[in-house]
């Protein structure tokens, strides 16, 4: 499912992102789209809405009677819709297979030739070639070379539209001739109203995810239409518990096993979890219940609180901040949990 581009999906928050982006994709009185710049980065967290947005213009651009958005019903829109709009060309990180994968794949110079090829070629059937490069941040220094000149000068009717988790990995040369749009975490309100009232959650089950996403819409979204992502999180859960009572070598033999099997994005899910986690533990140890984002297992983390100390777990959060920011800067996930491993607190 996130190797496709949903189109239509609701968008939820980012108002002032999408009012910025309906005024660029509005036609002027005379000929031309004279606030559309030639390339747009849109940058977030993943599953924050970056594709959804994107999406939301592209379609806007490619649509038959353009107004600013798409009308939704014309032959472009559909078949903008259904995967196939040949003024379109989507381009995600591939594996050495060439299979997309968002996560652990990369931006290939071979990807950067095709998006050459298509964006030189006149429109078929719409004003624009739209091309969406999703994750510019894991681009392979050939491709961000092959693509410089078309972020530089593209044809006119080209328009270039990318999405990253953040700039500080891309070219910034390439950053620089992109317009971009940083689109921040929602508010647990904006998540738990829509979860209710768009995705037709329970009131409880739209409160815990509305204060596990951080903010994420998409992220929510998946919890509740894919039960595996559920079920990781019930086995992040469980390991979380076990670590706390393990000796430091079977730690350090967890540790080789989960990065062995591993890849890089499900290690940082791993800590991510685990800052969350252990963030809930010191707000107990401290009285502050009320903050927890992971009140289903209230019983689970009163317990762990009153069996750690708490100067422990303050330091233990401050070593996952840090693994976080080493982890995006791409040390080694094993010497990451290891050392983790080593300093997370020990359960009496
Ligand atoms: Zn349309």
């Amino acid at each position: 499912m996130d190797t496709e581009l949903s189109v239509g999906r609701p968008l939820v928050g980012h108002d002032w992102a999408v009012a910025h982006l309906i005024d660029v994709a509005t036609p002027d009185p005379g000929p031309a789209w004279s606030r559309l710049r030639h390339a747009y980065l849109l940058t977030g967290a993943r599953h924050i809405g970056r594709s959804t947005l994107a999406g939301q213009l592209a379609g806007a651009l490619l649509c038959r009677e353009p107004t600013g958005t798409a009308c939704g019903v014309c032959a472009d829109c559909t078949s903008f819709a259904g995967g196939n709009h040949p003024d379109f060309l989507l381009v995600d990180p591939t594996t050495t297979d060439g299979e997309p994968d968002r996560d652990g794949g990369v931006l290939r110079a071979e990807q950067a030739d095709a998006v050459l090829h298509f964006t030189v070629m006149k429109p078929f059937q719409s004003r624009f070639r739209v091309v969406l490069i999703r994750e510019l941040q894991r681009a392979t220094p050939a491709f961000a070379n092959h693509l410089l000149k078309t972020f530089e000068e593209p044809p006119a009717a080209a328009l270039l539209l990318a999405t990253a988790t953040n700039t500080s990995a891309i070219l910034p040369t390439l950053v620089s001739r992109c317009q971009t749009l940083k689109l921040r975490p929602s508010s647990r309100d904006t998540l738990r109203t829509a979860l209710q009232t768009r995705w037709g959650a329970e009131p409880e089950r739209a409160d815990l995810l509305s204060r596990l996403a951080q903010g994420r819409m998409g992220w929510a979204v998946l919890q509740l239409e894919d039960a595996r992502m559920w079920q990781r999180r019930d086995r992040n859960r469980a390991l979380a518990t076990d670590l706390a009572a393990s000796s430091i070598p079977e730690r350090l033999a967890r540790a080789d096993a989960l990065a062995v099997r591993s890849s890089p994005a499900q290690l940082q899910e791993q800590v991510d979890f685990w800052l969350w986690w252990w963030r809930d533990v010191w707000l107990i140890q401290h009285d502050l219940a009320d903050g927890c984002v992971n009140v289903d297992c209230e019983d689970e983390l009163e317990s762990l609180a009153a069996r750690v100390r708490a100067t422990d777990v303050t330091a233990f959060l401050q070593r996952l901040e840090r693994a976080i920011q080493q982890m995006r800067a791409n040390v080694n996930g094993r010497l990451v949990m290891t050392s983790l491993m080593i300093h997370m607190p020990m359960a009496a």
